[in-house]
């Protein structure tokens, strides 16, 4: 009986120290996502099944079968994975966050009439520090429950928005407007390149939050402001972020008053440069497209805006076979009317094969690079984000498959682009960190941010003396 036991007791420790000697060999890792497929987009689009993830320091430093990963290292946090779709987190390219404080205040209206009757005089009358970070959050939940990890903004308060968006842990360029006329936060150019000045040395070299310069468009900034933000850009290695070609009539009036198109009246004056991003670009004229290439400037396809508006449809599919950088966005949510990145992606797909006649121009995958992969190109910010790889920051989705509309499925680019919804991403990763777990947002008060939202709603509704109401 006696030895019995002691033979068991030997047992019992041989048996503890393997696994002890198992788990000091695991490499300790800070959060591991294991289990399920994982969509990469990286550069031969690899699809791993059943695979593993490993995050220290907000980057991925492992990425493989489930099986490697987990004989490897070892990690406190861990998401199952099992059963679900990985992929990258979405890029929206185009946005103004706080407006989705304006969702739906003037609808089936052209660019100019919805912006110089309705958008500016709103925003005149209720632009404040605080407006800004109501919307800024109402907008951030949106995303982070659509799988929104990186968004390129353009508004007012920026430096808000930046404060508000790092709190919430979402990736950002931020770009403050330059406009020449008066607004909330700045009166006058030399007031707005001052902020701007502060604005990007306070932020820059943040891991979250790229500071940019945003130049509102070519018609609304003088050529002499145009210049003085790419000098700034020079300088400070800002990005720019600003709208070209967005409408016909933006492009007649430049060849009337310019005597050259939008891009080649700021080719002329030297704006362009590889750190430009650019919204819309939905009237390129004769050398348009050759002359962004040739500069590298990201350009931001918005379909879901530019269809409201009836701005007219972006030529995509020749941008891509001429190997633009091109990327997706929703603009903001007042001509969209949200923020989903999903709803863009399925639209892109559709809108260029109604447009062009032919079924094949913008397949699934092309659809969900430009949301992705792309996407991150069009940022300039490739090297980081967009793909999941050894060495990038862990920006990643986990995606429920068991929702009906997934089921049964046969391709997961077809899946991800033509039926998944907003509502099945299930939890969202930034930069290593858990923004949303099953559902639950974890860095932002939802509760809170409707009820904001919902007086800045009664206030915006008196400020504009109008009879809009609950209807
Ligand atoms: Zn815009």
């Amino acid at each position: 009986m006696k030895s019995v036991n002691k033979s068991a007791l030997i047992c019992v420790l041989l048996f503890t120290m393997t696994t002890l000697s198992a788990q000091t060999r695991r490499q300790s890792v800070d959060l591991l996502v294991l289990g399920g497929t994982i969509v990469t987009m990286d550069q031969t689009r690899r699809v791993i099944d059943d695979g593993g993830i490993a995050v220290v320091n907000g980057r991925i430093v492992a990425i493989g079968p489930r099986a490697e990963i987990e004989s490897r290292y070892s990690a406190r946090q861990r998401i199952n994975a099992t059963g679900k779709v990985i992929t990258p987190g979405l890029i929206n390219g185009h946005t103004h966050v706080p407006m989705v404080l304006f969702r739906g205040l003037a609808d089936d209206l052209d660019l100019q009439e919805w912006l110089t009757k309705y958008i500016f005089p709103a925003e005149a009358k209720n632009v404040t520090e605080e407006f800004v970070r109501v919307g800024t959050r109402l907008g951030l939940a949106e995303m982070i429950r659509g799988g929104t990890t990186t968004y390129c903004d353009m508004y007012y308060f920026e430096d808000a928005i930046a404060d508000e968006t790092a709190k919430a842990g979402v990736r950002g360029v931020l770009g403050e407007t330059i406009i020449d006329f008066p607004v909330a936060d700045n009166k006058t150019n030399a007031e707005g390149m001052a902020y701007v000045e502060k604005f990007v040395n306070h932020w820059k070299g943040h891991e979250l939050i790229v500071p940019a310069i945003a130049p509102h468009a070519p018609y609304t900034v003088s050529e002499e402001h145009l210049k003085a933000a790419r000098a700034f850009s020079d300088r400070t290695g800002a990005p720019i972020v600003t709208h070209i070609s967005e409408t016909k009539r933006e492009v007649d009036d430049s060849v009337k008053a310019k005597g050259a198109s939008p891009v080649a009246y700021l080719e002329r004056i030297a704006f362009l440069n590889e750190r430009v991003i650019a919204a819309h670009m939905v009237w390129p004229q004769g050398s348009d497209i050759a002359i962004l290439k040739k500069r590298g400037v990201g350009v931001v396809h918005n379909p879901q805006s530019n269809m409201k508006l009836a701005s007219g449809v972006a030529p995509v599919p020749k941008m891509l076979s001429e190997q633009l950088q091109v990327g997706l966005g929703t603009d903001g949510a007042a001509s969209n009317n949200d923020l989903n990145m999903w709803e863009e992606m399925d639209t892109v797909a559709k809108l260029h094969k109604v447009f062009t006649g032919d079924p094949k121009v913008i397949s699934a995958q092309e659809a969900f690079e430009l949301a992705t992969i792309r996407g991150a190109h069009a940022l300039h910010l490739d090297k980081e984000i967009g793909s999941l790889e050894t060495g990038k920051r862990a920006d990643l989705l986990v995606i429920d498959r068991d929702t009906l509309n997934q089921i049964p499925l046969y391709n997961v680019y077809s899946d991800l682009v033509y039926a998944t919804k907003a509502a099945d991403v299930e939890s969202v990763v930034i930069n290593g960190r858990i923004v949303m777990r099953n559902r639950r947002l974890l860095t932002l008060n939802e509760t809170a941010i409707k009820h904001d939202a919902r007086v800045f709603r009664d206030r915006i509704i008196k400020s504009l003396g109008t009879s809009t109401g609950p209807q």
